[in-house]
């Protein structure tokens, strides 16, 4: 399996909509990838965030700056 095809699976990976054997193959790539793992880690940061943020503050206007700020608190840059 190699990045690209990772990638494009990466939010399905993160939802956990693939199969078993497709989960456990970007798995085991994201472990040992360089490339790919910041890609991860910052899809799988800006899921919590927007979770978190759909929780704790239902009104849809507030979601956005709320995501950006638990994006940029867990180290991202933007
Ligand atoms: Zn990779």
């Amino acid at each position: 399996m190699d990045c690209l095809e990772v990638v494009r699976q990466l939010w399905d990976y993160l939802d956990s909509e693939l199969t078993d054997e497709a989960m456990a193959r970007i798995h085991r790539h994201l472990a040992q990838c360089r490339q790919c793992y910041p890609q991860f880690d910052f899809e799988r940061t800006f899921l919590d965030a927007v979770a978190a943020t759909r929780r704790e503050h239902p009104a849809p206007n507030l979601i956005r700056r709320k995501v950006l700020a638990k994006l940029r608190k867990a180290g991202l840059d933007l």
